[in-house]
């Protein structure tokens, strides 16, 4: 016997769970797409959160629900508005790459106050979006620790 209690094994577990494995499909967007357009992706992807790329489906943004709805609520014609206008853009967008930790992508996603992290490749000239890590995927990491504690 280690000695250990049951919590000091779980936190042990959690401190060294990487983002690989735990991510979901992430759902990529083109930065010329109209507002209106994106909306009905939330829609039909059910996602809340969209990345924007460019032609060379290089991450150049993030579109999020309320970024969605500011922009309805403004004077603008929503299907000839394109979302690049309203993104969050490069180079102030939170990442995450497959090899890093769970605990600190969860920790970005409070200290930045944001619902969703982009798993990121580094390619040769931009960067290329792999995955999606959501405060979902962290809230389903929570709960299997608690199913499997063998
Ligand atoms: P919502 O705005 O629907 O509550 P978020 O809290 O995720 O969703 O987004 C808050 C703001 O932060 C939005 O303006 C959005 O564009 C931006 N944002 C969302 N995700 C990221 C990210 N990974 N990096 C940088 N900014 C982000």
């Amino acid at each position: 016997h280690t000695g250990k209690n049951s919590n000091h094994l779980l936190a042990e577990k959690l401190k060294k769970m990487v983002v690989e494995g735990y991510e979901s499909t992430p759902v990529l967007i083109n930065e010329n797409v109209s507002v209106y357009d994106a909306i009905v992706t939330v829609f039909s992807e059910d996602v809340g959160t969209l990345f924007v790329t460019d032609s060379n489906s290089h991450l150049v943004g993030v579109l999020s629900r309320k970024d969605l709805l500011r922009a309805s609520i403004g004077q603008q014609k929503l299907s000839t508005l394109p979302i690049n206008i309203i993104m969050t853009r490069m180079p102030n967008i939170t990442t995450c790459q497959k090899n890093d930790l769970l605990i600190d992508v969860a920790k970005k996603l409070i200290n930045a106050q944001i619902d969703a992290i982009p798993v990121i490749e580094e390619a040769a000239n931009g960067i290329k979006v792999v995955g999606r890590i959501t405060k979902t995927n962290i809230t389903r990491v929570f709960v299997e620790l608690t199913e499997n504690d063998g």
